[in-house]
């Protein structure tokens, strides 16, 4: 690496970051057509079936999760013709949809990347799948990804 690169690094304030910010790759998103000829498909391939089945109304979408290591799969089916994944398809066809990372404060990371000039497609984290609280950060401000981010919701009592 020229020696540019690496003055430009330790100039930019995050870089590198002082702490973890986003932990692991949580899972990658996949758009189908079909939810259960893809569970059957991917139960094939993985040698595993999912280990949930999930509607979020909220997405209109209709989900399935598979453990794949520490990384999950979800494929995701659109429920109206409205829905995010529905327009995805028709305009891209089926395939990875998004890459999701966790993380342990949404809302801080989300205020860090919106500091940092992301676009964020959502203002508020909101609930996703699997009992997650979400924010998706736009494709445009990520090389072409649209990137998850995820934070498990944990219940106080
Ligand atoms: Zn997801």
């Amino acid at each position: 690496m020229a020696e540019g690169h690496l003055l430009f690094f330790a100039k930019s304030a995050n870089f590198p970051p002082k702490k973890e910010m986003v932990k692991n790759l949580e899972h990658i998103g996949i758009a189908v057509k079909d939810l259960s000829a893809a569970n059957e498909l991917y139960s094939k391939l993985l040698g595993t079936t999912p280990y949930k089945t999930e509607e979020v109304t909220s997405e209109n979408v209709l989900t399935s999760f598979f453990k794949t290591g520490e990384a999950k799969v979800e494929l995701l089916e659109a429920t109206s013709p409205d829905s995010a994944i529905a327009k995805f398809i028709e305009k891209r066809g089926e395939g990875i949809h998004h890459v999701a990372f966790e993380v342990d404060d949404i809302l801080a990371e989300m205020q860090r990347l919106e500091s940092e000039g992301f676009t964020l497609l959502n203002k508020e984290p909101k609930r996703g799948a699997d009992n997650k609280l979400v924010c998706f950060i736009h494709p445009k401000s990520a090389n072409g990804v649209l990137v998850e981010l995820c934070q498990e919701i944990r219940e106080v009592d």
